[in-house]
């Protein structure tokens, strides 16, 4: 059978270009005589492939010279706990909470100080982006944190929060490299890669370098210390090395593709709703090779995830797709 159209919401859709390059040099890495997963993280080879893949990133990001990039491992999840024991200088930090990630983070950060939840949108299962224009963030705070994008719900910050000149923190998983944005305005941005940019294993953290510093949280281990990171250009154990090269391909795809406002075009469409014939729904559309489209387990419905790399035929597809579903069941 031939690929699919794939609306998983992660791991998902990878263009399938860099999937036949990997493929291509799956045995024989450019003459390597070996592949990019046995070869050493310490060699030449490899290093040509993080330092590229850092440099095509900082250009599509405008990411300037006094911010680090690091490639680090453990998933988003991980960065919940490494976010307060790097930053929790005055055990204080503010949390927008937006939906079930920016939760799970607010209560990891509970662990290691004081997070306060300054905003809230759980009143109305995180259908909206509270109005964060005058939050009452306590002087002292060390970061203000937000989680950009709500696939779960469909929702997004459109404008940044005003953070009253405190560092914004965000966790942009499922928004990653969809469209232009001011790394300026970010103390930290960070991502697991496996919704738009590669295979999961590899979670990429944009830090401004005075954020990096020796004084974390005590007992903060070893390997979530940005210092330790940061000072071993993301070598400073074995790497996810084969996840960071798939990356730098879809790096550079983008690149190819036009940059992040290409990105943001191809992306401006979205999901979808229905309600008792969704089974079915789900069960037709699997058999057109349209999959992946039953909503978040805590919430329910449908969900169509179209990161950077669904085709527009994929869309099509299922745009036509859902035509024909509702003609053959009007609503009533
Ligand atoms: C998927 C997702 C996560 C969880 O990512 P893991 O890499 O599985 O830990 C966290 N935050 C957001 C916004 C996500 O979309």
């Amino acid at each position: 059978m031939d690929r699919v159209y794939n609306f998983s919401a992660g791991p998902a859709v990878l263009p399938e270009e860099v999937l036949r390059e990997a493929a291509d040099e799956m045995l024989n890495y450019r003459g390597s005589g070996m592949s990019v997963m046995e070869m050493s993280h310490r060699g030449k080879i490899f290093d040509g492939i993080i330092k590229e893949a850092e440099a095509d990133l900082r250009d599509l990001l405008n990411i300037p010279d006094n911010y680090k990039v690091l490639f680090l491992q453990g998933g988003a999840w991980t960065q919940f706990a490494a976010v307060p024991m790097n930053l929790m200088r005055n055990h204080v930090a503010a949390y927008v909470i937006t939906g079930q990630w920016a939760k799970k983070a607010y209560q990891e950060a509970r662990k290691y100080g004081d997070a306060i939840a300054v905003a809230s949108s759980e009143d109305k299962t995180y259908s909206y982006i509270p109005d964060c224009s005058n939050l009452d963030i306590p002087e002292e705070a060390d970061y203000v944190y937000i989680c950009e994008n709500n696939t779960i719900y469909g929702t997004k910050f459109h404008q940044l929060p005003d953070t009253k000149g405190h560092d914004l923190v965000a966790d942009v998983s499922s928004c990653f490299l969809s469209e232009p944005v001011d790394i300026t305005k970010y103390a930290v941005m960070y991502g697991g890669v496996q919704k738009n940019i590669g295979p999961a294993g590899v979670v990429i953290a944009i830090i401004r370098e005075d954020l990096i510093r020796d004084d974390v949280v005590p007992g903060t281990p070893t390997m979530l210390k940005w210092k330790t990171q940061a000072d071993n250009d993301s070598l400073f154990n074995t790497p996810p090395a084969y996840g960071i090269y798939i990356c730098g391909k879809v790096f550079k795809w983008i690149k190819k593709m036009g940059g992040l406002q290409a990105m943001k075009e191809r992306n401006e469409k979205n999901v979808i709703g229905d309600k008792d014939l969704e089974a079915q729904f789900v069960r037709e559309a699997e058999a057109e090779g349209l999959v992946s489209l039953k909503g978040h387990r805590t919430v329910g419905g449908m969900r169509a995830s179209i990161y950077n790399a669904m085709p527009y035929e994929g869309v099509e597809k299922l745009v036509a797709f859902m035509k024909d579903f509702e003609a053959k069941h009007p609503a009533e």
